[in-house]
């Protein structure tokens, strides 16, 4: 049986030249198991054939009990499985061939967003945190794994049709650059009324985060791109204690407060997705 580093390099073989190097921007190709520039710079693979291909200090911003806790919740408890379905779909529907997820983390996202697409894709994710993407690299999913500076990413112009980037940071401009003519950018962001129960527990009625204004992110998006989609999601899913605190865990509004939060047995999840072209 093959090892995971040499089916990494397979994959990263079908996915065609579509590299360049991170440090001088010349192509980057695969030469005996490792990426090499015209400039000789070389990006070996790791053992589970995730690359790092940037040029700067990783950010390790995110722990163990992070990734456990986002696993837990997305790949275990499906928490987003109507977005995963939904997006899946379109993916279909619209034939698309080569995608990437920008702000992957730990993968659980585009590990299962994948389990529902029915046509074959070339995936790709790409993280700043190097040990998000360590942790990508041991997900059950055909993706490619790379650690990634998402405003000055380590792929050519005119890569990818489709572009995912959900609750995550986006670089529009470097998202732009590496979409095909006629690509979109899936954007999914948070609704009103998104952990509505976690907001409520650490913020007063009256202050600002006790709800989540999306206006300025989506004035943002249409700035850049022409919206032909907007799907918007409600529902609430039921919760044990475990997976509470699961969710509590792996949320950036609780990063800062130190007590535990009171056990609640439902979340509510608000989602919106916005499909843009490239103007
Ligand atoms: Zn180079």
């Amino acid at each position: 049986m093959k090892s995971k580093k040499q089916r990494a390099l397979d994959r990263i073989a079908a996915f065609g030249p579509h590299f360049r190097c991170p440090i001088c921007e010349t192509s980057l190709l695969l030469e005996e198991g490792r990426f090499v520039c015209d400039n000789d710079h070389t990006f070996d693979l790791a053992k589970q054939g995730s690359v790092y291909l940037f040029n700067g200090q990783p950010v390790n911003g995110y722990t163990k009990t992070l990734f456990e806790a986002r696993r837990d919740m997305i790949v275990e408890k499906k928490l987003y499985a109507p977005v995963h379905e939904w997006v899946a779909s379109w993916i279909d529907r619209q034939q698309v061939d080569v995608l990437l997820d920008a702000g992957t983390g730990e993968g659980s996202q585009l590990t299962e967003l994948l389990s529902h697409v029915s046509r074959p894709v070339h995936a790709v994710g790409i993280d700043l945190a190097k040990d998000g993407i360590q942790q990508a690299s041991k997900q059950s999913s055909e993706a490619i794994w790379f650690v990634n500076d998402l405003a000055h990413t380590a792929f050519r112009d005119d890569t990818f049709d489709f572009i995912f980037n959900m609750l995550s940071p986006a670089n529009y401009e470097e998202f732009a650059r590496i979409l095909r003519p006629g690509g979109v950018v899936c954007k999914i962001i948070p609704g009103a009324g998104y952990l509505r129960q976690i907001r409520e527990a650490l913020y007063e009625s009256t202050d600002e985060h006790a709800t989540y204004d999306n206006r300025q992110t989506v004035e943002r998006f249409d700035a850049s791109f022409e919206r032909i989609e907007h799907h918007t999601w409600s529902y609430d899913v039921s919760l044990t204690e475990t997976e509470w605190q699961s969710l509590v865990a792996m949320t950036p509004l609780t990063w800062e407060n130190k007590h535990p939060l009171p056990y609640e047995p439902v979340i509510t999840i608000e989602l919106e997705a916005l499909i843009g072209r490239a103007h």
